[in-house]
């Protein structure tokens, strides 16, 4: 980012996903996004039901929401929002998005989530009026080629020149994917995830079967 923008311009980053369940890797990311992009705070959005995920089975939308509220209280940038869970029906973003633009009328939006989430970015519900209303910060897995990305989204939507964002986050090497097979095959997920959230997990027997 250039220096130039910094400072100038109220920032808020939203970081938008299933976190089912919430891992380090989300954290360090949502906290690396922060100090990059100068964002005033990060409101963590725990999807209510994921429009492309309603034939798999996702985790009750309270236990996922609890599980982020005890990630992210030790943090005192980091803030949890209930609008997805609460609203009835799926979680388009471009729903949450117009409501966090009126209530937050003066602030630069950061939509933060993972790149190969971005990936289908244009076949998410009224795509073109997101990216006026937001800027987006794609967490990468290390690996990931992000220049190809870039190019393919540029070339096939310039109307996103310097919308989209692009930052490679280390930690991303843990995925939600990998902590449920681990639980399933009963192997340790201690130090992948917050201990709270490792206790919660284990107090509701999450995961322990296909
Ligand atoms: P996903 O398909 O479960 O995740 C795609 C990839 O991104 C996974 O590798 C995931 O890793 C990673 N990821 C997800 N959220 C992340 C975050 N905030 N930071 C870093 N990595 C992240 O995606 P999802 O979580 O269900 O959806 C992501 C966001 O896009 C949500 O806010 C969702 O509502 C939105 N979305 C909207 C629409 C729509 O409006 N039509 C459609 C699809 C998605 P982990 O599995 O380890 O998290």
């Amino acid at each position: 980012m250039s220096n130039d923008l910094k400072g100038k311009v109220n920032r808020l980053g939203i970081m938008g996903g299933t976190f089912d369940p919430i891992h380090y890797g989300h954290l360090v990311a949502a906290e690396m996004a922060r100090g990059e992009f100068n964002l005033s705070k990060v409101l963590f959005i725990p999807s209510g039901t994921p429009p492309h995920k309603v034939n798999r089975d996702v985790s009750a939308a309270n236990l996922r929401y609890e599980m982020v509220e005890l990630a992210i209280q030790d943090n005192p940038a980091f803030d949890l929002s209930a609008l997805e869970i609460e609203r009835i029906g799926l979680s388009y973003t471009v729903e949450t998005l117009r409501v966090l633009r009126r209530a937050w009328p003066e602030y630069e939006l950061y939509f933060i989530t993972g790149t190969d989430a971005l990936l289908e970015i244009f076949s998410w519900r009224d795509a073109e009026e997101i990216l006026t209303m937001i800027q987006f910060i794609g967490a990468a897995r290390p690996g990931f080629d992000a220049s190809d990305f870039l190019l393919k989204v540029q070339q096939e939507h310039p109307e996103t020149q310097g919308r989209i964002h692009y930052l490679e986050v280390p930690a991303l090497a843990i995925s939600s994917t990998d902590i449920r097979a681990r639980v399933r095959n009963g192997q340790p997920i201690r130090y992948l995830l917050p201990e709270l959230v490792r206790l919660f997990l284990q107090k509701h027997g999450l995961y322990t079967a296909e």
